[in-house]
């Protein structure tokens, strides 16, 4: 890692390098082009005569000659030197883009097999104690319910890499059919109550708001802006999941009470295996890939996804429909 840092920071060295040493050609060029273009003119000058009959008009001729090619190689410099420029802005963007994507998607993977590991050890855990010990019936009932949140969110993380992968070919076939959203929310929070029965739920769910769209892709993207808000707020934070209907427009809109999302980071979050803050100072879960899948399914819904501020803390997600 440190090796590839290094290498880096040589690359983008001499790459500054090189873009420094053609732009300071350039003007060397342009200096001594334009001296060598005065310098023929005081020449052609000497050369004439004084008493050369149109000596004025051919004086002119020089120094109108003279200015022209000033200006072409003005021109012409500026002309080389922008789209220079511009080429040379576009690859280091480019390249900076690749290089923060190679960096995210090393951080996913090594997310990822710790995303796999921990609920499978967990799982594994709670069985063999099941096995090996007689516990109370609470006890017991505890233990099994910590195994089924485990595995739950693998299911959540394995229908994500599975979707995403399959939405960005043409592997995912797509069903839009009319579909009762507000049936789908309820079943969904019946189970996240179920599995988190001590945070503070609220929920205003209106009957009736039927939408066209694919059910496996509409409940990957409550559960995900769900799960984030359960994850980003701390346990005593109320997490209020709404859906109503506003004209045309379905609204499903998800608060919670957690840190929030400085606005710089508003549209960053959206992004490809983009998770905020550093990698190494993180406590956090995840891959990255969560709000990505959301967007993408509010977009294949011909819907919108926004993230505001919550009052007085914490992010509002909301997702409109259009309902025909
Ligand atoms: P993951 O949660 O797996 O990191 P997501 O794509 O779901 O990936 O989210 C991207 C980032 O957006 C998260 O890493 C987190 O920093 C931020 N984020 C998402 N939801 C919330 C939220 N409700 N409150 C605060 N930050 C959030």
């Amino acid at each position: 890692m440190l090796f590839k840092k290094k290498r880096l920071a040589v690359a983008i060295t001499v790459y500054w390098i090189l873009l420094g040493y053609i732009v300071s050609g350039l003007v060397w060029w342009f200096i001594a082009l334009e001296t060598q273009n005065q310098q023929m003119a005081a020449l052609k000058v000497r050369q004439m005569k004084m008493d050369t009959p149109d000596y004025i008009t051919r004086y002119d001729a020089i120094f109108t000659e003279e200015n022209k090619k000033t200006a072409q190689y003005i021109g012409e410099g500026s002309t080389f030197l922008l789209s220079f420029l511009l080429g040379a802005g576009f690859v280091y963007r480019e390249v900076r883009r690749q290089i923060r994507l190679q960096q995210q998607q090393q951080n996913f993977m090594m997310a990822l097999t710790h995303e796999l590991k921990t609920p499978i050890a967990v799982t594994k855990l709670n069985l063999e104690t099941l096995r090996k010990h007689k516990l109370d019936e609470q006890r017991q009932q505890k233990m099994i319910r910590a195994a089924l949140q485990e595995t739950d969110r693998l299911d959540v993380l394995a229908n994500n890499i599975l979707i995403a992968s399959q939405l960005e070919g043409v592997g995912y076939v797509q069903s839009k059919e009319s579909l009762d959203l507000s049936g789908l929310v309820e079943a969904s929070m019946q189970d996240f109550r179920h599995r988190f029965p001590d945070r503070p739920w609220e929920q205003h769910i209106e009957p009736g708001c039927t939408i066209l769209g694919d059910v496996i892709l509409l409940q990957l993207l409550v559960s995900n802006l769900v799960e984030n808000a359960l994850k980003y707020s701390p346990r005593e934070g109320a997490i209020d999941v709404k859906l109503e209907h506003k004209g045309r427009h379905v609204l499903l809109s998800v608060k919670d009470q957690g840190p929030g999302i400085p606005d710089d980071e508003k549209k960053r979050i959206f992004g490809k295996f983009y998770r905020m803050g550093q990698e190494a100072t993180r406590r956090t879960k995840g891959t990255g890939l969560g709000l990505y899948l959301c967007l993408k399914i509010a977009q294949d819904h011909k819907a919108t996804l926004k993230v505001a501020d919550n009052s007085p803390v914490g992010s509002i997600f909301t997702v409109i429909f259009k309902t025909r």
